[in-house]
């Protein structure tokens, strides 16, 4: 008999679950339905891009879908071209190719091993979990099985307040970056607005200014700053970061934490090598926050810890500094007050930082790029929005996506799903650090691993 498992989702966490589950060779062969949402198959939302100017912010040798294998990518590519190091950062393309491949490669293996994987290039539309099963189901079409993995990515970006109707469907005010950079339009804006200045911002800054070499582009942020970057070599790991994870754990107080990293990274060479040593503790550190502790973090430290936790990689950065360097890139320190329509453009209304008198900008075209949406409490993500109305989930109280346990199984109001998982965005609030490969493919192992075992 099958052991039948629903993986939901189409991009890099679902491609890494399905090749941790064909790989092995559990007594029972296993029926896969891979409902994959349409886009293209294992690329998902960041592997899909097609420019070279879109780089991985991870190096090359970190990136392996599997969590046995971290190396892999970099051997994929070294098959091609023998000089790329593994301290390179890659375009996301090669790497789009290289998730195809081992797609591909799991599912030949798959077969020999007798598993059988059906899958279904749409969005499932509502899940329903119970004790002994999950019904999935898609257009008129219900399946029954035996367990069900939610790998849904990041939900669909929202507009800002303050953006008008109008706006909106003018077309001139762009929420979701993607499909712009993918075809932009022919005519080239004399001025861009880019609203928030994280990685997205970055993709959507450098893409543009190639496809429209005249335009200028005024980018918004809370502080104004863009993220810091990577060195060309790696950082040497810390000296002693168990000492400084222990006197972390001792004392879950964001104010405490910054002090303890200060004093640390004041003993360093570079800061570098202390953010990325707290990396694989981060959920152990996050686990320990009392609520009240991560909503001050959610509040005052985040913009920071994103900034130096989430590096452009070297020449991305120095991209962006000949941009400012030329005059078509300023960055201003503000909030979005409003949008509205203006003749052909926008008319943009800015809370300066801190307060003081609005600011007024004229653009011809604004994108929004303010980062990740984990909000499930008020996505108007189908699939989400059915699972939380008829409470078979519970949203993260920071919205973080859902409350699960550490190893990615749901929580309901009665208590822990056994047959519901999750991994990537979703898990968040549990484990703050989840939204990357090398995270990714360790909580993609530890699903499979409960689902075999059961
Ligand atoms: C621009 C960008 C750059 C990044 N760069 C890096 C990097 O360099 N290194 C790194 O490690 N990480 C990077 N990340 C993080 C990235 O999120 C992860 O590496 C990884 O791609 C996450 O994959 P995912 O499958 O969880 O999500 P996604 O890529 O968002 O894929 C989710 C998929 O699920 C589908 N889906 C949604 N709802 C349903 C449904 N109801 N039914 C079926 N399918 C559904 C979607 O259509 C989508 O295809 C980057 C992210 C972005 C946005």
């Amino acid at each position: 008999m099958h052991r039948r498992v629903a993986i939901i989702g189409g991009g890099a966490a679902a491609a890494a679950l399905l090749g941790e589950l064909l790989e092995r060779r559990p007594p029972h062969p296993l029926h896969l339905d891979w409902y994959t949402g349409g886009g293209a198959l294992a690329r998902g939302v960041a592997y899909a891009t097609r420019s070279d100017h879109h780089l991985l912010n991870v190096r090359a040798a970190s990136m392996g879908m599997f969590a046995g294998k971290p190396q892999g990518f970099l051997d994929f590519m070294q098959r091609e071209d023998p000089s790329v190091a593994g301290t390179d950062f890659l375009p996301r393309r090669c790497y789009g190719d290289y998730l195809e491949a081992e797609v591909a490669r799991a599912m030949a293996l798959g077969k020999v091993h007798g598993h059988d994987v059906q899958v279904v290039p749409f969005a499932a539309d509502a899940v329903v979990p119970e004790a002994d099963g999950v019904t999935v189901f898609r257009g008129e079409e219900t399946r029954r099985v035996d367990a069900a993995v939610l790998a849904i990515g990041t939900l669909p970006p929202q507009p800002l307040a303050g953006v008008d109707a109008e706006a909106l469907a003018s077309g001139r005010y762009v929420v979701d970056p993607w499909p712009l950079l993918a075809a932009p339009p022919a005519v080239a804006p004399a001025h861009v607005a880019v609203i928030g200045l994280g990685l997205t911002a970055v993709d959507v800054l450098l893409e543009l200014a190639a496809r429209w070499p005249d335009t200028r582009f005024t980018a918004i942020s809370r502080h104004g700053l863009l993220p810091e970057p990577h060195l060309r070599t790696t950082a040497l790991p810390s000296g002693d970061s168990a000492e400084l994870i222990e006197a972390m754990l001792d004392a879950p107080d964001v104010h405490r934490w910054l002090r303890l990293l200060r004093e640390a990274i004041a003993q360093e060479e570079d800061w570098r090598s202390v953010i990325d040593s707290l990396r694989p503790h981060i959920p152990a550190l996050w686990a320990e926050l009392p609520m009240e502790q991560r909503t001050r973090f959610q509040r005052h430290a985040r913009w920071a810890w994103e900034r130096v936790r989430h590096r452009m990689p070297p020449p991305v950065h120095a991209s962006l500094a000949a941009l400012e360097r030329d005059g078509r890139l300023r960055r201003l320190r503000g909030h979005l007050q409003a949008a509205d329509v203006d003749g052909d453009g926008l008319r943009l209304e800015l809370r300066p930082h801190g307060g003081g008198a609005l600011q007024v900008l004229q653009a011809g075209l604004a994108v929004q790029s303010v980062g990740m949406d984990f909000d499930v409490a008020r996505t108007p993500h189908p699939l989400m929005r059915q699972l939380v109305v008829n409470r078979h989930v519970l949203p993260d109280p920071l919205g973080l996506g859902c409350q699960a346990t550490p190893h990615g199984r749901l929580l309901h109001e009665g208590g822990v799903w056994p047959r519901l998982f999750a991994i990537g965005s979703l898990l968040r609030g549990t484990l703050w650090e989840s939204t990357a490969m090398p995270e990714i493919r360790q909580q993609a192992r530890a699903v499979a691993d409960q689902l075999l075992a059961e």
